[in-house]
């Protein structure tokens, strides 16, 4: 008895949708989930072609044979997964006109000589991405109002005009406004976080002076520099740092926590570097990277000579809630949002961010803020 003969019960009880085609592309067997999801019935699918027959666009345009996932498995002469291509957007065209998400997966069959395509229906994914993040959105700007009453508070009663603390009741003040502060980033990071996720981040789209920015931003600081005895320095180029198409707050944040991130992973003693430039139109920012300014603007660099982040993982540094494994067994706080953030803020502003490191030697973060938002070449 052949394969196939024996197969369709088992692919039929399965919940994931199963086209198996020939090495031509001509569909052989249709599950009953691939029935259900495509909404066509089976007689219609069986002995078309699959590109013709199965509505299926990658990134909004309807695939060919070329561009055909199945066409990919050949190529590779083995399996092929769309989750590999993470920036391809594959959705199928239902009977009802309607567009479902999908995942595919395209697993050769070399005895049968035939191509097994398992799609995964990713509505229901993105449905529930949705519900969390519509809840963390919520409960992150609940949190908001409760924290920032407890960091007024504490610092009133720091003034010590109610009443003088004993040298205890300071102590434990301190320590709870420690702990706030804390609770107080990360909740702001979270509601930052939600924002973009949600696509609900508004930008204001208004001149901003970036030499101010940088002023107030280098201040804030100042402190955290202090404390670790990181040395300072910053070099500001002379020129026209007025942005007209911006947005004061996110160009802040970003330059924020990257300056914070530079101090935090630099060790006592270490040295910080901000350096500011205006650059023109078509203006090569990176060498390496080949980053052109679109537009005229502002570049940051910011320096250290922290630990450095190694090679392997450089690539998954933006991602959200990751951090390299050089800085977990450190006693450093943080959670892997700040670059997630200040990727999709600069995205946002129509800028780049990027950098350069060196494990044990340090790292440059460098960002390209433009004067308006066409976004990079
Ligand atoms: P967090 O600092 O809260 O962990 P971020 O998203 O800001 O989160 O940074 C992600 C990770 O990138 C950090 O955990 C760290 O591993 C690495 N990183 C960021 N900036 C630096 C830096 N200046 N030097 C070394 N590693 C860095």
């Amino acid at each position: 008895m052949s394969k196939l003969a024996i197969l369709p019960a088992l692919l039929n009880s399965l919940r994931d949708a199963i086209i198996i085609v020939d090495s031509e592309h001509v569909i052989v067997f249709v599950n009953q989930s691939a029935i259900g999801l495509l909404g066509y019935q089976r007689t219609l699918l069986v002995g078309a072609v699959f590109e013709d027959a199965v509505q299926l666009q990658v990134n909004g345009e309807r695939v060919s044979k070329d561009t055909s996932p199945i066409t990919k498995a050949q190529k590779k002469h083995g399996i092929y997964i769309s989750d590999s291509e993470p920036d391809l957007k594959l959705s199928m065209g239902r009977n009802d006109r309607s567009l479902v998400p999908v995942q595919i997966s395209v697993v050769p069959d070399e005895d049968l000589n035939s191509y097994n395509v398992i799609f995964h229906d990713g509505s229901a994914d993105e449905k529930i991405d949705q519900a969390k993040n519509e809840f963390v959105a919520l409960v992150s700007h609940q949190l908001r109002t409760p924290v920032n009453i407890i960091s007024w508070y504490i610092e009133k009663l720091l003034t010590e005009k109610k009443g003088t603390l004993n040298e205890k009741q300071r102590e434990y003040l301190r320590e709870i406004e420690i702990s706030n502060k804390r609770v107080v980033d990360l909740v702001q990071a979270i509601v930052n976080v939600s924002r973009t996720d949600l696509s609900r981040l508004k930008h204001k789209h208004e001149e901003v002076d970036f030499a101010n920015v940088l002023e107030k931003v280098l201040v804030s600081v100042q402190e955290l520099s202090h404390q670790k005895s990181i040395t300072f320095d910053k070099v500001i180029d002379k020129g026209d740092y007025l942005l007209n198409d911006s947005d004061q707050e996110l160009s802040s944040i970003v330059l924020k926590s990257i300056l914070i991130n530079a101090i935090r992973y630099t060790p006592k003693g270490g040295k910080v570097t901000v350096n500011a430039s205006t650059v023109t139109e078509g203006q090569k920012l990176s060498e390496d990277q080949n980053i052109i300014a679109s537009v005229k603007g502002v570049l940051v660099s910011i320096e250290d000579n922290g630990i450095g982040i190694p090679d392997e993982e450089k690539i998954r540094i933006f991602t959200k809630l990751y951090r390299a494994t050089n800085v977990q067994t450190l006693d450093v706080t943080g959670v892997g949002l700040g670059l997630y953030i200040a990727q999709n803020f600069m995205s946002i502003l129509g800028g780049r961010i990027w950098f350069t490191s060196d494990l044990r030697e340090g790292s440059i973060f460098y960002i390209y803020y433009p004067c308006v938002q066409i976004g990079i070449l």
